[in-house]
């Protein structure tokens, strides 16, 4: 049996790079985390060879004994996470999880209202090209354009004019947390079913950091692998199991996938276990200081001064959204900017942004993949300083950007930090 190095040299190159390259750079795509060596030993496992169509004691391929212990760890410890009393550990990833939400609670063709992809909702809440646009009759509400936020009068309003069959709450990027008992009272009031994608802020949720929406939610989605921290991959939970959970896991298996990425599975296990641990608490709670950090000096006076704001004026969550719309840097240059000099972000269009969703008049920063790789506060406050001076003299032109100086910052903090140590892949 050949390595990977001899049977296939240009993609162990790719390996080499990419681990190169995580190792080298800040990543602070809000999205992203680092995980633990246990779950990258899972999923690069003898797991992916089995078939395993069916759950847990009522599969439909033999051999299933093993793999079974591990699915069953997953719901448990997940249940336990969340106090859910149903959960479906099966999706491959977080759309899957949330195609299969909506085909539980939906009928092609029924109306649905979620928050607008151009005000930070997700492709998935029904995006026009998106199968949950293309699928159902897909309706939005916005943020207010005063507060920048979703004011639950507005979301109100929609919903009565609308009469959705199901109320979405959850966000890819919106910087606060959301009223979950007042999208119940709306959805109660119109007749329709409450579902919360908690995948951004569900690591915060996990460490009792962030309201739960399981308390006030029909269904709740979520990805295992932004602030979860685990693999790559959706879950499904209610704390209404006995009304929702058959439904959804029909929609799951047979209706939205076959055979469960056992592997994956098992790697949620090792993540649901570790959610339990005060270490896991720990990084959450850096994650949110980061993310304060950020919020501090993204809004001082110099940052102001060049046309620099923050979305709704801070952050109680894992990212901030930087507003330039005022800035003569747009989101594409920032963007550009921030990579120059080691520092991977995503722009992202602001609410009622006037600049083309390909350029965008902002830039998402999270903190969780930095808190994982062990960042505390104060080195937060040094990744703050160094993105406000890239943006500040970036605003003032492009020969006006120290990118050696800052560059040299940043190695200065991924060597204190290293990522994987003794790693190859
Ligand atoms: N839901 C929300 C709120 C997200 O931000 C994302 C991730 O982009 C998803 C669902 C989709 O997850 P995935 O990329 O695993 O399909």
């Amino acid at each position: 049996d050949m390595t990977l190095a001899e049977l296939d040299p240009e993609i162990r190159a790719v390996l080499d790079d990419e681990l190169a390259r995580q190792r080298g750079t800040l990543e602070m795509i809000a999205s992203e985390n680092f995980v633990p060596r246990a779950v990258l030993e899972a999923q690069g496992s003898v797991l992916t060879n089995k078939y395993a169509e069916g759950y847990p004691g009522r599969r439909y391929y033999g051999g299933c004994e093993f793999v079974d212990v591990a699915e069953q760890l997953a719901i448990d410890r997940a249940k336990a996470v969340f106090g859910a009393d149903f959960v479906n550990v099966q999706p491959h990833s977080g759309a899957q999880a949330n195609a299969a939400a909506l085909m539980a609670m939906a009928a092609p063709g029924d109306t649905i209202l979620g928050l607008s992809l151009a005000h930070g909702g997700h492709l998935t809440h029904g995006m026009r090209i998106n199968f949950s646009g293309k699928l159902y009759h897909a309706t939005a509400y916005e943020v207010d354009r005063a507060t920048q936020r979703i004011e639950p009068d507005r979301v109100r309003e929609v919903a009565l004019r609308e009469h959705p069959k199901v109320i979405i709450a959850g966000w890819s990027a919106y910087p606060r947390h959301l009223d979950f008992q007042a999208f119940r009272d709306i959805a109660d009031e119109v007749g329709a079913a409450l579902w919360v994608d908690m995948a951004h802020f569900a690591g915060l949720v996990a460490a009792g950091l962030h309201p739960s929406p399981l308390p006030h939610a029909d269904i709740v989605t979520t990805t295992v692998h932004k602030t979860l921290g685990g693999p790559r991959s959706g879950m499904i939970l209610s704390s209404r199991g006995e009304q929702w959970g058959k439904r959804v896991n029909s929609a799951v298996f047979p209706g939205q996938q076959g055979g469960p990425l056992m592997h994956v599975i098992a790697a949620k296990a090792i993540a649901m276990k570790i959610a339990q641990t005060p270490e896991f608490r720990d990084r959450q709670v850096r994650t949110l200081e980061g993310a304060q950090r950020l919020a501090e000096r993204l809004g001082s006076p110099d940052a102001r001064a060049a046309g620099i704001r923050l979305v709704t004026g801070g952050t109680d969550v894992h990212l901030v959204l930087v507003d330039l719309v005022e800035s003569p840097l747009d989101g594409k240059q920032a963007e550009d900017l921030l990579h120059e000099v080691g520092i991977t972000v995503n722009r992202n269009a602001v609410p009622f942004d006037p600049r083309p969703p390909a350029v965008t008049s902002g830039l998402r920063i999270g903190t969780p993949a930095l808190a994982t790789r062990g960042f505390d506060a104060e080195d937060f406050t040094e990744v703050a300083d160094i993105i406000a001076t890239a943006l500040i003299q970036g605003a003032a032109g492009a020969g006006a950007v120290d990118v050696e100086g800052l560059r040299a910052r940043v190695r200065a903090l991924t060597d204190a930090h290293p990522l994987y140590a003794g790693l190859d892949r």
